[in-house]
């Protein structure tokens, strides 16, 4: 039997970390088992639909090269893989549901339904939801309430006995009674409209799902759902719902967390396989061990087995981690290119670049390269080489516990050093350590002399280090700055 899974998101929002995940796996373990990979876009809630959801995710998809062997934009032989281009399939099921009396239709306005749920919340009664009232109509009642102009929906009959069975391949037999699933839910719309389950319940058979891979909060659908089968006739595929992926504190992960959505990520310049690869790792795991892995590698690696049943932490450090190492792996002229958009959008350069803003570039982009958790990193980090810094508080000089007329004698004391080093070919080491040694004289922390020292370069308390920054600014801008920046601290004294 070929493996067919799919990945069937509702587009009413961004693709976020767990959306992702639940693709990732879909998709590795289509390739681990030479099966195939199929986009479906569950659409039937028009109202929390949006165009720019549905772009989000065939970007999404196409950054991390989730390519689909199936799906809106490929076509397929079970298509179409819209659901909302599917409508008059459910209808027609839902109505051989009613013709086969396992669903009925229900002509209560929603005035009726609302005054029955206050008296249940009143009476605090043990049986909430829809009351079976349409159930048992006969032929007669139902033309009179349509001769009324009545409109209806369709409901399922669950049955009130018995007991319903999920099989999970990673939780195990899930069983509910079935009184304990929502009594009648709605199929069909009175406007004609699927309910998720019947959309989701017909198109997994009709695509040939073999089995679906999905986030666990799904499994109070799953025994509606395995009924819908039921009712169907239909043999349901094997269910593997997938742990959660919660932040560190427990909680289901969330904007309090941080970034939620996949398209943040990479606007802040994390990289697809980066992504792609720690996210994997989250909630599944090789041999406990070894985490790195490219796509191909996941691609045949990957297997249900080594779903963890806890939850998935995400680790936003550990993802910077990742990040940084698939950063160092590019090759320098690659990671140029992944750059250049940032140092665009800053306004630090602009294209075409002329011949000086591309050396500066090729002499960045090493030194940068070891320190960028995230590629949007650079513009802090580069941002010294290309706006003149304004010194405009002069406190940032100030290095904790250091008075201004320490720094300015340290800033000074710095400047004579660098000023002898560079006329004597002084090594970068000795000239750092020389730097150190002043911070003894004047009492105080290495920083004390260094702080005042960066900020006169770059205008930052946070830079590259100290000789890289001299390295890329080159002598001449080095000692002007450190000149401006004396003038300004003799001026405040
Ligand atoms: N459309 C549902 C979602 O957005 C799909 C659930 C399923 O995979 O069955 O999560
Ligand atoms: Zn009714």
């Amino acid at each position: 039997m070929e493996v067919r899974v799919r990945y069937a998101p509702s587009p009413t929002g961004l693709q976020h970390i767990g959306g992702v995940r639940t693709a990732l796996f879909n998709y590795f373990f289509a390739r681990a088992n030479g099966g195939k990979f199929i986009l479906r876009v569950e659409d039937t809630d028009q109202e929390r639909y949006s165009d720019e959801s549905l772009e989000d995710l065939y970007n999404t998809l196409n950054w991390l090269g989730l390519t689909c062997d199936e799906g809106p934009l490929v076509g397929g032989p079970y298509g179409p893989y819209v659901q909302s281009e599917r409508f008059e399939l459910y209808k027609k099921y839902a109505e051989q549901l009613v013709s086969d009396g396992k669903a009925y239709r229900c002509y209560c306005t929603s005035e009726r339904l609302e005054a029955l749920r206050a008296e249940q919340q009143a009476a605090k009664s043990e049986m909430q939801g829809y009351d079976r009232h349409c159930s048992n109509l006969s032929d007669e009642e139902r033309s009179e309430l349509e001769s009324q102009g009545l409109t209806s929906v369709i409901r399922l009959k669950v049955p009130t006995e018995g007991k319903t069975t999920i099989h999970d391949v990673l939780m195990g037999d899930i069983t509910r009674r079935n009184r304990d699933v929502s009594p009648d839910p709605i199929l069909l719309k009175s406007d004609g409209f699927p309910t998720y389950h019947l959309a989701n319940v017909i198109d997994d058979h009709m695509m040939h799902i073999t089995h679906i891979m999905r986030a666990q909060e799904w499994i109070p659908s799953g025994p509606l759902h395995i009924l819908l089968y039921e009712a169907f006739g239909w043999e349901a595929p094997l269910y593997c719902h997938l742990p959660m992926v919660m932040g560190k504190d427990g909680q289901k992960l969330s904007k309090r967390h941080g970034s939620t959505s996949v398209r943040d990520f990479k606007e802040k310049g994390y990289l697809p396989e980066a992504l792609m690869n720690y996210v994997s790792m989250v909630g599944w795991s090789y041999d406990g061990q070894r985490e790195f892995f490219t796509k191909e590698e996941l691609e045949k690696v990957f297997s249900l087995e080594k779903i963890n049943k806890a939850p998935g932490v995400f680790d936003y450090k550990k993802l910077d981690w990742f990040n940084g190492q698939y950063i160092r792996l590019k090759s320098d002229e690659e990671l140029a290119q992944l750059l250049l958009p940032y140092m665009l959008e800053a306004g630090f350069v602009s294209e075409p670049l002329s011949e000086d803003v591309q050396a500066k570039f090729v002499a960045l982009v090493p030194v940068v390269k070891e320190r960028l958790k995230v590629l949007s990193d650079v513009v802090p980090l580069s941002r010294f080489l290309f706006e003149e810094p304004q010194y405009s508080d002069p406190s940032l000089f100030l290095a904790k516990n250091v008075e201004l007329s320490v720094a300015l004698t340290a800033l000074e004391g710095a400047y004579e050093i660098l000023k002898k080093g560079f006329a004597g070919n002084v090594s970068n080491e000795d000239m750092e350590q020389s730097i150190a040694a002043l911070a003894t004289e004047l009492d105080v922390k290495v920083n004390g002399v260094f702080m005042p020292l960066r900020v006169a370069l770059t205008g930052s308390s946070v830079s590259l280090p100290l000789f890289d920054s001299i390295f890329l600014l080159g002598q001449e801008k080095t000692f002007a700055r450190i000149e401006t920046a004396l003038s300004v601290l003799r001026s405040e004294g």
